[in-house]
Parts: structure tokens; sequence; C-alpha cells
């Protein structure tokens, strides 16, 4: 598999490939366009992958909207999307520390806020599973330019398997994206229409400019070096890239366009 995926079928063939592979997979969905492509891929394929979304209590209405719309369209494929929530003692802790909308305070508060509604939820979303399917993009940021279709999420030691992850879109641009988005009738959220190129809670996101970053709509009042949620940062607070599966698919591509998805 050294041919980058750029098209459907070879998303498709890509997503068979590895869910036979490294089983047992969960594609961990941030509903944004990329995901839903994704899940798409699987529901038509009706590839052994599970599909899992994070509710943080504070999504806005058109994500939740968007989940049971995804919900009926899959649902004769016996694809099911697992909608898993925050912990309530670790949601309860935050909000007693540092008030209902205490993320707007500071760095360290925000993260502790994604830290209860999304990095534990993921944490048991991730129990127990080889690897976990993303929808990641090297065009969504500088900091995601050097993703690499499969990869090691966490190295293998001693006494544990470790555990891989896969950004079967690395490659594509953002027109190919929406080009197939089109061709097949996804459903995507409703805010992008409104000028939302990247969606996650609804208080810590906005809509931007035409021509402006996609990630200043996230987290706008941070500078832009923090804005990860920490579902794919490591303990330095940057993005984890990775170890590269296949030396091929590390092989840094034609600078792509530029849009963005959550997380
Ligand atoms: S995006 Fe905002 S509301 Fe959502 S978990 Fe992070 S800080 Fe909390």
């Amino acid at each position: 598999m050294s041919t980058p995926v750029t098209d459907v079928d070879a998303l498709t063939a890509f997503l068979a490939q590895v869910a036979h592979e490294h089983a047992p997979l969960v594609q961990v969905s941030s509903l944004g366009p990329e995901d839903m492509l994704i899940s798409e891929a699987i529901a038509r394929a009706q590839l052994p992958i599970r599909v899992v979304t994070i509710d943080t209590g504070r999504l806005p209405a058109e994500t939740c909207a968007l989940i049971a719309q995804a919900q009926a369209r899959w649902a004769a494929s016996g694809l099911a999307i697992e909608v898993i929530f925050p912990e309530a003692p670790a949601v309860e802790a935050f909000v007693h520390r540092h008030g209902i909308n205490g993320f707007y305070d500071s760095v360290a508060a925000r993260q502790a806020c994604c830290e209860a509604r999304k990095v534990r939820p993921l944490a048991r979303a991730l129990a127990g599973q080889r690897g976990w399917v993303t929808g990641l993009r090297r065009a969504q940021s500088a900091e995601r330019a050097g993703i690499t279709e499969i990869a090691w999420d966490i190295p293998p030691a001693a006494n544990a398997p470790g555990r891989i992850k896969i950004n079967p879109l690395a490659h594509w641009r953002d027109d190919a994206l929406w080009a197939a988005l089109r061709a097949l009738a996804v459903p995507v959220n409703a805010l992008h229409a409104l000028g939302y190129p990247s969606i996650g809670c609804a208080p810590c996101t906005r809509a931007v400019a035409p021509g402006e970053d996609p990630r200043a709509g996230r987290w706008w009042w941070e500078q832009a070096e923090v804005k990860e949620c920490g579902l794919h940062v490591g303990a330095d607070g940057r993005l984890r890239r990775g170890i590269a599966l296949d030396p091929a698919r590390a092989a840094p591509t034609q600078p792509a366009a530029h849009t963005e998805t959550q997380p």
C-alpha cells in the first residue's frame, strides 16, 4: 500500500485492508466532513470498524442533528454510531473549580475542560483497540502537514502491543474531499454553510471570514500554537505525528489546499 489514497474506491480498499490487518479498529468521528466520508465508506462496504463519536455536552444543536441524520442514514447498512459521554464526576469537578464557562479564563482551564469532556472519553473509546481511524489531513494546518496514513500512535513496548493511528485522508485536498461528499450525497454539518469550516463545542467555535485561517474559529481567544484539544497531542502539548509503519507513506507530498475539521 505505497500509493497515497486519493479517491473513494482507494479509500474503501485501504480501510478494508487495515481493518483486516489491524483489527480491532475504531473510527473516532468528529463528525467533520472527513469523518463523514470515512464513515460512509465503512457503511457502504460494511467494514468491521466501529464508529464512535463523543458528545461533550456542549455540542451545537446542528451537530446533534447531524448525529441523528447519520444514524438514520447508516442504520440500513448495519452501522451504528456509538455516542459516548464524559464521566459526570470529571465534568462536575471542572465546573466546581473553574465555573461552567471557565475554559475562557486560561489555556490550562481550557485544556482541563477538554481533558474531562474529550480526552477521557476518548481513552474509553480506545480501550482494547489495536488502532483508531481519524479524519486528520495534512492540509488542515502546518502542525498536521507531516502526518502519514498509518503510523504508530503509541509504539509497542515490552508489555504492551502499542496502538496504531490511521489517517486515510492524510493526502486529500479540500476539493477532492468535497467532491466526494457531494457525489455520494453524504450529509455534513449545516454550520459549514454558515461560515464554520471547523466545528467543535458551541462555546469554543465561531464563524470565520472568507480567506481567514479555518482554525481561527476554534478557541479564538488563544494563541494558534496551543489550539489542539488533547486528542492528538503528546505530553509536550504538540501534535503526535507517530512513527510511520510504511516508509513510502511517510514521504512528503505537494502542499495541499487548506481547510480544517474538528476536533
Ligand atoms: S472545546 Fe471548549 S467546551 Fe469543548 S471540551 Fe474543550 S474547552 Fe470544553
